[in-house]
């Protein structure tokens, strides 16, 4: 049997990483058993389906390391409403299904407000199509269904507390159970590797596929994933779109590692695995059932240890689109033609070991590119307290003093004049920091000062010395 999986997102504007860890599961599922991915948009909602989210979706998928090309579609749910209405005919005309006018109300109404499911009230009614006329699939009284899925084993549902679920609305149109399995029927699916909120709707489906008469496939319901509190990832409440990450400045690299451990883990005590060791380890059948921890500081981390994995010219690549912005990454705060490659080449190893997420790079460099620092009102209150007037001048007159303008004198001058006042390198550094690159906090200063170069750090230091007053 060729392996044939599908990746079936219903489109909403953003890429939910949920979809890109299921995407991934899917894809290195195929590739691992010679099989087949193939891309389907569940795009039937109409009302809330545009064009350009399915772009999006290709490119959020390419990013992810899924590349075009490498997959069959994307196919459209909505070019498939034939086969829908196929299906629901047949198993109409089977007996296998029945017209039902039931209100939501009316059934809520007979349940004595306990609505437990439909109560099959329609059943035995004979009704034929027609408006208000929902389709609803006759499920067995007996037995049980079990479905065989490789995450989870064999879950069994009793069939009589199944509901005869609807499957298509009045106006013929199929519902997503429906839909998705005469979709997945005829793109030859044979592994349905989804979200485990879809469990539920597994043995209404299966029932759908034994009707139509084809095997089902087997199916893998990979775990919900939550936030800190334990709930499950929310558009509404956490960051869960993963434009969002990649505008951040989190690598495709590190978040299609850390996504595949939501559930998983590599054999050993290792996390941070080649893409080759997943590709060739990863199993669906050692994937666990527990809700998987989003650990935003984590994927933070993670992320860090990717960046330092980077070759200088691979880290200068990933820079370049906060570097000079794009249409999503806003553009840094300097001029494009203050921008000088070279001077971003001696500061961008002093970065490299300490940013986490690529978008932190404009804050650690901005100082180079601006003609004057960008300088917060915190840092400069925190720095600029009593005596630093003193050691502002005492620094500059030493580094004018200076030979050499690298940052090993640099650093001695400005210990010889913490020494004259008894105070410690942190002390004397700070106003130093502040006035020449706008912050308490960046890269080692020495070595800025020296990329900064001594006519701007002299000129730095003056115009803060004269703003002291
Ligand atoms: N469109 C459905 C979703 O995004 C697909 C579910 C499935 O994979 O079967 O949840």
């Amino acid at each position: 049997m060729t392996v044939r999986v599908r990746f079936a997102p219903s489109p909403t504007g953003m890429f939910h990483v949920g979809g890109a860890r299921s995407a991934l599961q899917n894809w290195i599922f195929a590739q691992q058993s010679g099989g087949a991915f193939v891309l389907r948009i569940e795009d039937t909602d109409a009302a809330r389906n545009r064009p350009e989210w399915t772009e999006g979706i290709i490119q959020a998928l390419d990013w992810i390391g899924i590349e075009r090309g490498t997959y069959e579609g994307p196919h459209f749910q909505s070019s498939y409403a034939a086969e829908h209405t196929a299906a629901a005919t047949r198993l109409y005309g089977e007996g296998r299904a029945y017209y039902c006018d039931c209100s939501r109300d009316d059934v809520v109404q007979r349940s004595g407000n306990t609505h437990t499911g439909y109560d099959g009230f329609c059943r035995d009614r004979a009704l034929g199509p027609g408006e208000g006329r929902a389709l609803r699939f006759r499920t067995p009284d007996e037995g049980a269904t079990v479905v065989v899925d490789l995450v989870r084993g064999e879950p069994t549902f009793e069939n009589k507390l199944l509901e005869d679920f609807v499957i298509a609305r009045s106006d013929g149109s199929a519902v997503f159970l429906l839909a998705n399995v005469v979709d997945d029927m005829t793109m030859g699916i044979t592994h349905v590797i989804r979200a485990e909120e879809h469990l539920p709707n597994t043995p209404k489906q299966q029932l759908l596929w034994e009707a139509l008469g084809v095997k089902p496939p087997v199916w893998a319901h990979v775990p919900v994933i939550v936030n800190e509190k334990r709930q499950k990832l929310s558009k509404r409440r956490d960051k869960v779109a993963l434009e969002s990450y990649r505008d951040e400045g989190y690598l495709a690299a590190a978040m299609r590692n850390y996504l595949l451990l939501l559930g998983w883990a590599p054999s050993g005590d290792r996390e941070i695995v080649p893409w080759e060791t997943v590709l060739s380890e990863f199993r669906l059948s050692d994937v666990n059932h527990s809700p998987a921890f989003f650990d935003v500081k984590k994927l933070r981390a993670f992320n860090g240890e990717y960046i330092r994995a980077l070759s200088a010219e691979e880290f200068a690549a990933v820079c370049a689109p906060w570097l000079s912005g794009t249409a999503t990454i806003p553009a840094p705060p300097w001029s494009p033609a203050a921008f000088d490659t070279q001077v971003f080449a001696a500061v961008a190893p002093l970065a490299q070991t300490r940013i986490a997420v690529l978008s932190e790079i404009v804050d650690y460099v901005d100082f180079l590119f601006l003609d004057e620092p960008a300088t917060d009102e915190q840092s400069w209150n925190k720095a600029m307290k009593e005596g630093a007037g003193d050691i502002l001048d005492a620094a500059a007159a030493a580094f004018g003093a200076l030979d050499e303008w690298t940052a090993e004198p640099l650093k001695a001058a400005l210990e010889r004049v913490g020494e004259e006042r008894g105070l410690k390198l942190g002390k004397t550094q700070a106003p130093v920091r502040v006035a020449t690159t706008g912050r308490t906090i960046g890269l080692p200063l020495f070595e800025s000062l020296e990329i900064l170069g001594r006519e701007r750090s002299l000129a730095r230091l003056a115009a803060a010395r004269a703003k002291l007053g």
